[in-house]
């Protein structure tokens, strides 16, 4: 399944286990933990939401709650917003980055990470998710073929000072990692893509 922010959920992502009940729709079927999520422990315990559907997911019931899937990095998108349309006052460019973060943390798939860090955005919007960083997958996405160059040049800016090249020998995995399942490696690599353009961003952890 295909999110705007999120590619291939079914692989890089996980549900539940066991088909619980939809906090949303009330239906029993495999669901997202939403334990898991932004501001679901709340004040309210009546409120807590345990489980909720793709399709309620998908469809925006996250809306109704204080709770998100992610965090954006929206001063980032404010002022690459800003850059990209000096023709826009303050409040468009707020309604901007408003419309573009609420779809982003309300509507996509969590994406599990070791530590907790803004969603990376680019281009003026956020960046979609398309799969965990190794040697082969880098090297497959470089025009030239050259991964590491790639790899080097697109750690986001809030990475920058503790990446460099000695990464890639050291740290980034040789095979391919194929879904979430397969990622069972203390230090991962998150890759994302402009919406906008060709460009590549990764941010990285470790457990
Ligand atoms: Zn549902």
């Amino acid at each position: 399944m295909d999110f705007k922010y999120f590619d291939k959920a079914e692989l890089f992502t996980k549900l539940r286990d066991i088909e619980t009940k939809c906090h949303c729709c009330q239906k029993t079927r495999l669901c997202y933990d939403a334990e898991a999520f932004y501001g679901s422990s709340g004040f309210f315990g009546f409120n807590k939401m345990k489980s909720i559907c793709t399709d309620c997911l998908t469809s925006g019931q996250l809306n109704k709650y204080d709770i998100t899937t992610c965090n954006g990095d929206s001063a980032e998108l404010k002022r690459q917003l800003k850059d990209l349309n000096p023709q826009l006052n303050d409040s468009e460019i707020d309604n901007l980055v408003e419309t573009k973060t609420n779809e982003l943390e309300k509507t996509t798939p969590p994406l599990i990470t070791w530590q907790e860090w803004p969603w990376p955005c680019a281009d003026g919007d956020y960046c979609k998710f398309i799969g965990y960083g190794s040697k082969p997958f880098y090297n497959r996405q470089a025009k030239d073929n050259n991964g590491r160059s790639l790899f080097t040049s697109s750690f986001y800016y809030s990475i920058k000072d503790a990446s460099d090249e000695t990464l890639w020998d050291n740290l980034l995995p040789d095979e391919e990692i194929k879904n979430y399942e397969d990622s069972n490696y203390d230090c991962l690599f998150y890759v994302f893509k402009s919406l906008n353009s060709d460009k590549i961003v990764t941010n990285w952890d470790c457990s």
